[in-house]
This record gives structure tokens, C-alpha cells and sequence, in this order.
């Protein structure tokens, strides 16, 4: 049995963490699964105006349940990190108490506690100020490129010509680039299928125009994307073209810009995604184009349950990677998730992450889990892939930490 208690982390995808409580997080986690698509567009990352769920009571007794263990296994370690009882008034008392002698310090003796030397912090649009707590030298962040991909957006802002829209584009990225971002995130996968056209410029300009032109029948809302309309068959075709041509020409710019191109991929755990419009296999239509070639791509939640196809995907494309972060959400999947994508991607292709939002704890809590499911799986696969026990625990330290340090911008290696 290998063993990579000593591994230094690197949280590769995780968001801002608040001053709350398990308690708040639990409650918070449940409204944003059941109610994602409110909230308004351009406003931070905080989770405070999120709209009551219509089904809260239910989504509650569903993800809360007892026997749901996503909870019930953080609930626990957390109680076991502060050496309380494993009860959420207990555990809150004591992070409050905590916390309120110092946030940053905080923060920083999560991240000591689990040897995470480095997270890649998600703002979701926001530009740095969106980290400002998080200890200085602990974290590099990611700019949420979605709601830019929005014609809605442009037109609605007076833009009517696709240069100018590319414009607008292009001075909201600069604006992050200037400020440090290390990549990009597209979320369009809780909106709409992965696949990506290649329209020309003069198809994306005429859909813009056409897109102007009629009236959405329906607008989604959300601070993650931005504003999304919601057309007939020939305008959504139209906006699809221009959405399209954006994607494209944002996925190009990071590679330009030698930063990564982040794509959620797979399940989010919400009645709001259609799950097979986020199959990373749909992906194909972008990563076999020359043109992305200069670029590198990471598929965030190993497309989970497609991870299969993602860690295909990894394999067939040098410039793709897969990224581990949200699997830990379903722990009684997380071995068998891992030992399919270590058994087929390329070992320095997977990148541990969390997903953890709100709580610092939820990142301890998620390197803690993946530390053990890793050198377990990876002691399992060693004599199928004819790895000593040496190399199966390289490939758990790649996993963890080196393999993230090895493509992200600036981060020493
Ligand atoms: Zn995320």
C-alpha cells in the first residue's frame, strides 16, 4: 500500500470560501443545486442573493438526508479536525469562535492542516478582488469567461457589429489578464451542449444581426452566465453561430496568451442540467480543430458520469487534461471513478481538485478523501499497469500536486 500522506496539494479547482458555518453551507449548497440558474448576472461570487428554491423542503430531505453521505462524511471530519462531536451546532460554535480571530489565518491553518500548498480559485467573473481574505501567496485564480459569450449581452448593451462585440469580448479579458488570471472557465454546459460549431466570421456577424433582430421568447438569468435568450429554432440557431464564433476566439486568445481553457464537464447535481449535453465527448468538435492545438485544454469533474470519455479524451489529445474536482460529491463512486481514469489517461493528464465553495473546510475535508482513495486505487492498478510500488506513488503525487504545478502559468514547478 503506498502512501502519500506527505504529498503537497494543489487544489485545482475550487471557489472563494466565506465566513460561514457547516450549518450555512449545507443550506446554502442545497438552494444553489436546486436553483443555480438566479441570481443576478455580474454580481459576486457570494451566494447571498441566490433566490429562495421552490423545492427546498424536499431538496433538503433528499441531499441532507442522514444516509446521504456527502454531508455526513464532511460533518465528520470536520468534527474530528476541531475535536468536537459530530454535530453541526457543536462544529459551528467552534469555526465561528475560530474564524473570528482572524479570517486569512483561518483559512491558512485549513490549507496547513492538509498540506494544500496552492489552489486555483474559480471567481466566476470576478476579477482578484473576488479572493481578497484568501492568504496571498496560497492561491491563483481563474476568470469566468460565460457570460461574455452571451449576444443577448452585446445587443443589449448597444453593440451591433460582430468587431465591436469582439471588442467588448476582448476588454473584459484584458482587464483579467492585467489583473494576474491564470485561465479561463466556461460553464456552458449548464445551458447548453458542449458541441461546438466553426460558423465564419460572416456567419457569426449575420447571426448577431438576425439575433438583434427578434426578440428572445424567454431570458435565464444567472450570475454565472449572465443573461442567456431563449429563441425560436432559426434565431437560436443564429445565436448559436455567434456564440460559437466567441467561443473560438476566447479559446484562441488563451493560447495566445499561454493561460488554460477551463470547461465544466459531467453532472452538477441539479434538476436545472440536461445530462447528456455535457458528455466531454461533444468536446471533440473543438479539440480536433488545428486551430485549438496552441491551446490547453482542462475538463473540469472528469465529465463524471462520462468519465470514461474524458479520460479518452486526455489520452487522445496532448494538449487535454482531466481534473478530479466534484467526484468526491458521490464517495461511494470516487474509487471505482478513479481507477477507470488512472487505468486509461495518461497519468501526468489527471489534476486533483475540489470544487469546494463556500467552506474552507470542504477543501480540507476533499484533499483529506482524496489522499486516501487515491493510494488505494493506485496500490490496486499498480500490478495491472506494471507500475513498483515506487511509480504508483510518483503517479499519486503527480495526481495531487506536480501535474498542476507543470501547467499553470507562472507556479514554480
Ligand atoms: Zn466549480
Amino acid at each position: 500500500m503506498i502512501d502519500l500522506t506527505d504529498a503537497g496539494v494543489v487544489d485545482f479547482h475550487a471557489h472563494m470560501s466565506l465566513q460561514i458555518g457547516v450549518g450555512e453551507l449545507i443550506r446554502r449548497d442545497v438552494t444553489a443545486q436546486l436553483n443555480l440558474f438566479h441570481g443576478t448576472p455580474g454580481t459576486s461570487y457570494r451566494w447571498d442573493d441566490l433566490e429562495p428554491a421552490p423545492d427546498y423542503e424536499r431538496g433538503m430531505a433528499q441531499w441532507a438526508h442522514p444516509l446521504n453521505s456527502q454531508y455526513r462524511m464532511l460533518i465528520r471530519y470536520v468534527a474530528g479536525a476541531l475535536g468536537c462531536e459530530p454535530d453541526v451546532v457543536e462544529i459551528d460554535e467552534t469555526l465561528s469562535a475560530t474564524m473570528e480571530q482572524g479570517f486569512s489565518m483561518y483559512l491558512e491553518s485549513v490549507l496547513d492542516r492538509e498540506r494544500i500548498d496552492l489552489v486555483v480559485l474559480d471567481l466566476l467573473g470576478e476579477l482578484r478582488d473576488g479572493a481578497a481574505g484568501f492568504p496571498d501567496d496560497r492561491y491563483v485564480w481563474i476568470y469566468g469567461i460565460t457570460p461574455l459569450l452571451s449576444p443577448l449581452a452585446v445587443i443589449e448593451s448597444g453593440i451591433t457589429s460582430l468587431d465591436d462585440a469582439i471588442r467588448w469580448v476582448d476588454e473584459s479579458i484584458d482587464s483579467a489578464v492585467a489583473q494576474g488570471c491564470v485561465g479561463f472557465k466556461n460553464l456552458m454546459g449548464y445551458y447548453r451542449a458542449l458541441d461546438v460549431s466553426r460558423p465564419t466570421a460572416d456567419e457569426a456577424a449575420s447571426g448577431l444581426r438576425q439575433v438583434a433582430a427578434t426578440p428572445p421568447a424567454d431570458v435565464k438569468e444567472s450570475f454565472l452566465y449572465g443573461r442567456v435568450g431563449i429563441y425560436d429554432e432559426a434565431a437560436g440557431r443564429a445565436a448559436r453561430a455567434y456564440e460559437d464564433f466567441v467561443i473560438r476566439h476566447i479559446v484562441a486568445r488563451a493560447g495566445d496568451l499561454g493561460l488554460l481553457q477551463l470547461i465544466h464537464t459531467g453532472a452538477q447535481y441539479s434538476p436545472n442540467q440536461n445530462l447528456h449535453a455535457a458528455d466531454p465527448a461533444r468536446l471533440f468538435s473543438l479539440f480536433s480543430d488545428p486551430a485549438s492545438n496552441g491551446t490547453t485544454f482542462v475538463m473540469l469533474h472528469a465529465g463524471a458520469p462520462y468519465h470514461e470519455n474524458a479520460a479518452y479524451m486526455a489520452w487522445q489529445f496532448p494538449n487535454v487534461y482531466v481534473d478530479l474536482s466534484h467526484t468526491m460529491r458521490i464517495p461511494g463512486r470516487l474509487n471505482s471513478i478513479l481507477s477507470t481514469i488512472l487505468s486509461i489517461a495518461p497519468a501526468h493528464k489527471v489534476l486533483y481538485g475540489s470544487d469546494s465553495y463556500a467552506s474552507a473546510e470542504w477543501l480540507g475535508y476533499s484533499a483529506h478523501r482524496m489522499r486516501k482513495h487515491l493510494a488505494l486505487v493506485l496500490s490496486d492498478l499498480s500490478a495491472d499497469l506494471e507500475w513498483t510500488e515506487a511509480e504508483a506513488e510518483q503517479a499519486g503525487r503527480m495526481v495531487l500536486g506536480d501535474n498542476a504545478r507543470a501547467i499553470l502559468p507562472g507556479v514554480a514547478r
